[in-house]
């Protein structure tokens, strides 16, 4: 019989702190560019004087975020300054085309949908800089993922809004702009849109290593779960994969939310590294077809009874594999291999790094040799090798 709900140790304190669109009360290790923006753009703040800036990183690397807490900081600098600022991010994967994102601008800001419909590019950048001059306000527009509308629609609008105030007299205006692209677009804008772009207002964001991906993951620990349910180390164990990987900060903070929920699905009192590992794999898991190569039957065989085994536990000891492997080999026809042999195949396929094999104490029965997969889930280990070994035949290598 399990256990009432009310037997559960909730593991999750805030369930939102994982959720996509997220924004925590400050970024660790991106403060040090978010306040040269904010530099940047002291005198839109002060003087009205428009300005641009182009942010550039790899996926996960707190762009979007970035953009957020910029944009309300920007805002409420305005308040304080008793200035109008207005600050959007668009992401123009959604909105590709220079009427979708001056449409979706205006509706945003202005409740204007029904009056806007139908006009001409043209004609909605007039409405836009009309609305805003009545207002005295100051559009702070962010095009994230601006790669998007260039590749679809060309830069006659980042050109556009880069001229907004041509016609207006003095050095005050009414938009400026931040381009953010995981690419370079510089290279994809003419001359003459990239002559009124400040080069220099780049910022490049580099990938987060271990230490900084532990101290965000720290943060969202802190807020979303209860204390208890989760060590320091363990979110250094994730951390280091993340930052092998591409330090994208997603890969980091998204694993920690699904271990967490998979722990109280399973009625655990904590996170344990297993899950936190699983949860990982099945979002980002996979292992090159090649890491097989050169395997010979027994030991895919016994690498199928592993995959299946760990399908229902969170990692199995060598005496659970080699009893799966012995199912295995009779479902194939073939005679297992005895216990010093399948000890040689665990040590390669440990060291094909398919597999990791690590000592673990177990209470007063002394030590025992753990197996866990490594960037893989059982199931599609289990596909995978069942594929290569239907392949290679019954008659195949050993
Ligand atoms: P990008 O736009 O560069 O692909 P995001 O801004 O969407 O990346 O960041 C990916 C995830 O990581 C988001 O959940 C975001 O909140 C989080 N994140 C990124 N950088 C930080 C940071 N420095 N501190 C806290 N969370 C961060
Ligand atoms: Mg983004």
């Amino acid at each position: 019989m399990s256990p009432a709900p009310s037997a559960r140790r909730p593991i999750i304190k805030d369930r939102d702190v994982f959720g996509f669109g997220y924004v925590p009360p400050d970024l660790p290790h991106r403060d040090k560019q978010l306040a040269r923006l904010y530099s940047m753009f002291s005198q839109v703040v002060e003087r009205s004087i428009p300005q641009t800036a182009f942010v550039t990183g790899g996926v996960g690397l707190g762009k979007t975020v970035m953009a957020k807490k910029f944009c309300s900081e920007m805002e409420e600098a305005g308040r304080k300054a008793g200035k109008n600022i207005l600050a959007e991010i668009i992401n123009c994967r959604n909105f590709n085309t220079p009427s979708s994102v001056l449409h979706e601008v205006i509706t945003r800001r202005f409740q204007d949908h029904l009056q806007i419909k139908g006009f001409s590019v043209p004609d909605m950048l007039t409405i836009l800089r009309k609305k805003l001059e009545k207002d005295h306000a100051h559009l702070v527009l962010v095009l994230d993922e601006a790669n998007a509308l260039v590749k679809e629609s060309g830069c006659d609008l980042i050109y556009n809004f880069t001229r907004f105030d041509e016609n207006s007299s003095g050095a005050q205006g009414h938009l400026s702009l931040m381009l953010i692209s995981q690419f370079d677009v510089y290279q994809w804008l003419d001359a003459a849109t990239t002559s009124t772009f400040k080069r220099a207002n780049t910022i490049t964001l580099p990938p987060y290593d271990a230490e900084e991906l532990t101290d965000i993951l720290i943060q969202r620990a802190e807020l979303g779960l209860f204390p208890g349910t989760w060590t320091k180390e363990l979110l250094e164990m994730i951390a280091d994969i993340a930052a092998g990987e591409s330090g994208d900060a997603r890969r980091a903070i998204g694993p920690l939310g699904d271990a967490a929920r998979a722990a109280e699905e399973r009625q655990k009192d904590r996170i344990t590294p297993d899950l936190l590992q699983r949860a990982h794999a099945e979002e980002y898991g996979g292992l090159p077809l090649e890491r097989l190569d050169g395997l010979e039957r027994h030991q895919l065989l016994a690498l199928l009874g592993i995959a299946r085994a760990m399908r229902k536990k969170e990692f199995i000891n060598t005496g659970d594999a080699e009893r799966a492997y012995h199912v295995v080999c009779e479902e194939n026809g073939e005679k297992p291999r005895g216990h010093t042999q399948f000890w040689k195949y665990l040590q390669k396929l440990d060291s094909h790094g398919i597999i990791d094999t690590r000592t673990a104490h177990e209470g007063t029965a002394g030590t025992t040799t753990q197996i866990t997969l490594h960037s893989i889930t059982p199931s599609r280990l289990a596909d995978m090798v069942a594929k290569v070994l239907a392949q290679s035949g019954r008659g195949g290598k050993d």
